[in-house]
């Protein structure tokens, strides 16, 4: 299942990560939480000078107007006070969250290319959109209400034990049932969310499956199945979305019953302790007081505990993202020379099964091979380990004289100046033409743009022209010159193509092999040829074999041998 390929972090590495993400900035961090803990500190006085209006009216010299002024002063200096605090926390959640994204990207582009085509886009796409929108939930609001919540509660349960010992007892009451119901709820929380993320992606893998594949749906009659497919998923999703939900109907009214339990408590015990000359009016009517207002923090703390676990399970996928372990392993050698060789190499999508078994393979400097065999011979695949896109399972792929360098062992930057593949997948990326181009080499000057556009015969638009999504639309056939004069510019000595030509019309296939012509000259070539005349015009020719070379020579030679080839030939000639 693709969602499976992609790792996930250990809790444990989520917590680490965590604690650094809210230790990022500390000086940053003290002024917010400095000032949260002044507008809760004003906050606090409150119900001190309210016990003691009640004490002075009992006794019966109680001055409520300068009582009141006191209150109405501490309140508006703690509206100000707390609006500098959210201003401070909220600039502060923003930049943490600008880092976040920033850093994902470079995860992302970090995952090496052979996971990428093998978990799928499904998943990277619900982390990039669903995760990174859940942990900006969290980031935003949940990290700095949390730790404002437990600024406030730890000030508040302060405030109750200066204000008397004794009469805050009754208000801790509450404390193990919530931890009781916490200890309970939290890991199942954490599964339950992490499945339902799983689940998401799934529906989401499945539906992009079902678009993007929707001719050969139709073609095959698949929609029922297509159907199937999507009821089962979102069944599987209904079901772990029953089970969180299942888990919030327990822990809500359990929260709710501890919220009323400490007030009701301390409102009991403290008249008891004041028939009994064990505490003042005064004392008791502030610690009711402060039950009560420790009710918003610890409801904030908790609430957001649940939207924490969120976030939690969704950095645990993001950070997943950047523990995939690298497909390369970059070891400082400079080959020396252009030969290309490949050493008893194997290969396999699947554990256990074998897709090259053992080829062998010297390309001569500067010559043209042709690629050739059944479909699902294994061209592909070996084109993609000769341009270095993937490593060998076992064998290796090397570039240089003298046993050489593995191309895996090469900075991605180097590999592309020695070696590149051709497939009819390229992209136009946004941005100006100039953009698209030196992202190729990126010390291209002006001048060395203009020689290799001209090289493949560009007629677009100029340099300074956006394309891409939302800029001008390139015509199929520029989108292929541009990646040609993409290549030119990052100039590799050996070139792999892959079906580079066959999806445009004959006149702009023609133009293409035109510009091709120019950008192969004086490159070796590897040509996966899919009409044999492509063969025919090569230096050499290879028939790939059910994961294997088994012929391999001039044309002439070939069919001199009568083998697979002269077979092929005198079949496609017939
Ligand atoms: P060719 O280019 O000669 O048609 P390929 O190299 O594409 O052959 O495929 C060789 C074998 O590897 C085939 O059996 C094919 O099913 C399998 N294969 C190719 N790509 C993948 C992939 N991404 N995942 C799993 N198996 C694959």
């Amino acid at each position: 299942m693709s969602s499976r390929i992609l790792p996930v972090a250990t809790p444990a590495q989520v917590r680490a990560y965590a604690r650094r993400l809210v230790l990022r900035h500390p000086r940053d961090l003290a002024v917010v939480l400095g000032l949260h803990a002044l507008a809760a500190a004003t906050g606090l006085v409150t119900p001190r000078l309210l016990g003691a209006l009640v004490e002075d009216v009992r006794d019966g010299r109680a001055d409520i107007d300068t009582t009141g002024l006191a209150i109405a002063g501490f309140v508006i200096v703690q509206g100000v006070l707390i609006r500098y605090a959210y201003l401070a926390s909220a600039k502060l959640g923003e930049r943490v969250l600008a880092e976040l994204r920033e850093e994902f990207v470079d995860r992302v582009l970090a995952v090496p290319l052979s996971t990428v085509e093998r978990a799928g886009t499904g998943d990277l796409v619900t982390r990039a959109s669903r995760d990174v929108d859940t942990l900006s939930t969290s980031v935003r609001y949940a990290m700095p209400e949390t730790l404002v919540a437990a600024v406030v509660g730890g000030l508040t349960v302060a405030a109750l034990m200066l204000n008397g010992p004794l009469v805050a007892l009754p208000a801790l009451v509450a404390v193990p049932l919530l931890v009781a119901v916490m200890r309970w709820y939290l890991p199942r929380a954490h599964r339950g969310y992490l499945r339902e993320n799983a689940a998401w992606a799934r529906i989401g893998d499945g539906l992009t499956e079902t678009v993007q594949g929707s001719r050969t749906v139709e073609a095959l009659g698949l929609a029922e199945r297509r159907h199937e497919r999507g009821d089962a998923d979102i069944a599987a999703s209904y079901k772990v979305e029953r089970y969180t939900l299942g888990l919030r109907t327990v822990l809500f009214p359990v929260m709710e019953m501890s919220f009323v339990l400490p007030v009701v408590s301390t409102l009991l015990v403290g008249g008891l302790l004041y028939i009994n000359d064990m505490a003042t009016l005064a004392q008791v009517t502030a610690a009711t007081l402060y039950a009560q207002q420790l009710i918003e923090p610890v409801d904030t703390l908790l609430q957001w505990l649940d939207e924490l676990q969120l976030g939690g399970a969704s950095l645990a996928r993001l950070l997943g993202v950047g523990s995939v372990p690298p497909d390369r392993t970059p070891g400082g050698e400079r080959p020396d020379g252009e030969r290309i060789t490949a050493r008893d190499v194997h290969y396999s999508y699947r554990a256990g099964h074998d897709v090259l078994h053992g080829v062998d393979l010297d390309l001569r400097p500067g010559e043209r091979l042709a690629m050739v065999g059944p479909s699902g011979a294994g061209k592909s695949t070996l084109g993609r380990l000769l341009a270095g896109v993937d490593g060998p399972r076992a064998g290796a792929v090397t570039v240089g004289a003298g046993g050489g360098v593995p191309l895996v062992a090469l900075p991605l930057d180097d590999l592309r100046g020695h070696v590149a593949l051709v497939t009819q997948e390229h992209h136009v990326f946004r941005g100006t033409l100039r953009e698209n181009l030196v992202m190729a080499r990126g010390d291209a000057t002006d001048d060395d743009i203009a020689e290799v556009l001209a090289a493949v015969d560009w007629d677009g638009p100029g340099l300074d022209t956006l394309v891409g999504s939302g800029g001008e639309t390139l015509s199929p056939a520029q989108a292929q010159q541009l990646a040609l004069a993409r290549l030119v510019l990052a100039d590799p000595h050996t070139l792999v193509l892959d079906e580079a030509t066959s999806l445009l019309d004959p006149r702009a296939a023609r133009r293409l092999e035109r510009s091709l012509a120019a950008v192969l000259d004086g490159r070796t070539v590897v040509a996966i040829a899919h009409r044999l005349h492509t063969a025919h015009d090569a230096d050499r020719v290879a028939v790939v074999e059910d994961g294997r070379i088994t012929e391999l020579g001039t044309h002439a030679d070939l069919l001199a041998a009568q083998g697979s080839y002269a077979a092929l030939w005198a079949s496609w000639r017939s």
